[in-house]
């Protein structure tokens, strides 16, 4: 049956210019909660098309890295802008291609907002040290300076946000860019690259290639052009990546999967407690890399906190995030959406007690879409599969602990260490779990998700390779240390031997 319009083909971005694929091939990238919905049709490149993108990217650099900071700045502003006017349409079009409700779609574009602002005004900061030179006439200094083409690869749970981290800091420091987006959700990375050349980025300075991870990605982190990787993305692919890496010694982020947790003591404040479970658990969907998918609860108020938070679980409405009401979309993809029930299986077959959801949500308005609902499993031990590893989906294990150091062995027990978070109104506990829970994010009276642009953000252990991203810490990594001596006494002067 032929349709009344064709889809819209999104193209890639070469060089300054929208450019079909070598492959002549497009994919189509679909509404998780209403799969008869096509949002476009996007490029399937091939490894030539991500080689031509180096190229272009290792010539803009040669022009780029010479503009001023302030000047580069000014573009990014520029782009804040116009992100801040296309808020609204920008968050409709994630919400279509992802599935997060609007509310969250509007957070990830106000993230990108709010990282564009931050790393323009890192444009007249970009500080190094001036420091008295152990020697007399004799000047020393630190400056930064930026490294070349940066090759980006990105998740589909933040669509722009994630790539907003990477692509301003990279740009502020003087380096250029090619990116390649999550095969399911390409469009708000075009948005992005849209907003930023309309802003006047040059030519060739930020180059977007699409298709799947495995031929383009791949291509990306084995350029021998490429000294800079940035990924964001499971373990399982990081790994890979960093073994690219290595020969040639690429600097290389990864920022990488999360088993998180919520501690509720037996002094919590319940009713806060359970809100942030459930944000910390559902939002999202439970596809955030902080979702809180274990909540670690002290026995003495156990009950009390399972009945309140199932029956808040219980009536969280899930559907179409477009919709006002609705508090839950649905899973990415139907292979995300097999995954969970995998788990959920899993989770039965180890014992653990199904305390509300378990199953698909089928027929009627979910009939077209991937929607699982809510579910907790409750009596959990800190050893099961479901308490190790990561689900990313709708569902969360509670289980139960003895005191303060039990919570933080079971906090500690699994190979991530991203996000932790404790609810205690004791002073001396909050102190005690932010020394001793090894993960690179620790929240005291708020859920596991929350993080702001100016912070660092990153996970220690099989989350991270030591790197952070956002802050200043971004800026480290896409720059490297120039250290610089002037001498102006006119005569050898040996450090460490005429020094005395
Ligand atoms: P993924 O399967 O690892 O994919 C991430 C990106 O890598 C995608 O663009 C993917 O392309 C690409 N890719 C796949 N294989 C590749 C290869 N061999 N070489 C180069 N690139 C390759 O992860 P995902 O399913 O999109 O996202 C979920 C994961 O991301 C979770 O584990 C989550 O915890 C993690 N995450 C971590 C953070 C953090 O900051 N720590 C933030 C968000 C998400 P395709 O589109 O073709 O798959
Ligand atoms: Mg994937």
């Amino acid at each position: 049956m032929a349709t009344a319009v064709a889809p819209r083909i999104f193209k890639n971005f070469i060089n300054g210019e929208w450019v079909e694929s070598r492959s002549g091939k497009a994919y189509e990238n679909r509404n998780p909660a209403n799969t008869d919905e096509l949002v476009g049709m996007f490029a399937s490149s091939t490894a030539e098309d991500a080689d031509a993108a180096v190229d272009a990217a290792k010539e803009a650099y040669k022009s780029w890295r010479l503009v001023p900071a302030p000047k580069r700045a000014e573009i990014l502003f520029r782009a804040a802008e116009l992100l801040v006017q296309r808020k609204e349409q920008f968050s409709k079009d994630m919400t279509r291609e992802m599935g997060k409700v609007l509310a969250e779609t509007r957070g990830d574009v106000q993230e990108a907002i709010d990282m564009t602002y931050y790393m323009a005004g890192e444009g007249r900061r970009l500080f190094g040290q001036t420091t008295p030179s152990e020697l007399p006439n004799k000047f020393a200094m630190s400056m930064r300076q930026s490294v070349g083409v940066c090759a980006m690869i990105t998740p589909w749970n933040f669509p722009m946000a994630i790539p907003s981290w990477k692509i301003m800091p990279a740009l502020i420091s003087g380096n250029t860019v090619v990116i390649k987006p999550a095969q399911d959700t390409p469009l708000s990375v075009y948005n992005l690259v849209q907003v930023l050349t309309e802003a006047g980025v040059p030519r060739g300075v930020l180059n977007l290639v699409g298709g799947s991870g495995s031929t383009v990605g791949a291509a990306l982190t084995e350029n021998r052009d490429v000294p800079v990787v940035s990924f964001t993305g499971s373990t399982e692919v990081g790994r890979v990546i960093s073994k690219t890496c290595a020969p040639d010694f690429k600097h290389c982020s990864l920022e990488m999967g999360g088993k998180n947790i919520i501690v509720v003591m037996d002094d919590a404040n319940l009713d806060l407690a359970v809100d942030g479970a459930v944000w910390g658990g559902f939002g999202t969907t439970g596809q955030r890399c902080t979702a809180a998918s274990r909540v670690a609860v002290h026995k003495s108020v156990y009950n009390e906190f399972v009945s309140r938070f199932v029956e808040r679980v219980k009536s969280l409405k899930v559907g179409d995030g477009l919709d006002a009401s609705t508090e839950m979309g649905p899973c990415i993809n139907e292979a995300q959406l097999k995954t969970v029930m995998s788990y959920v299986e899993i989770g039965k077959n180890e014992g653990a007690k199904l305390l509300t959801g378990g199953n698909r949500l089928d027929g009627g308005v979910y009939a077209k879409g991937w929607f699982h609902e809510p579910t907790v499993f409750g009596d959990c031990r800190p050893n099961m599969r479901i308490a190790q590893e990561e689900i990313f989906g709708p569902v969360v294990c509670v289980i139960p602990i003895h005191d303060l150091e039990d919570a933080i062995d079971v906090a500690n027990g699994v190979p991530y260490g991203l996000s932790a978070s404790i609810y205690t109104r004791n002073v001396n506990r909050a102190f005690q779990a932010t020394r001793d829970l090894y993960t690179g994010i620790v929240y005291v009276n708020a859920p596991t998700i929350g993080a702001e642009t100016h912070l660092p953000f990153g996970g220690t252990k099989q989350t991270g390779n030591g790197h952070r991203e956002a802050a200043i810490a971004a800026i480290d990594f896409f720059t490297e240390w120039k250290t610089v001596y002037i001498d102006y006494s006119d005569k050898l002067q040996r450090a460490q031997i005429d020094n005395n």
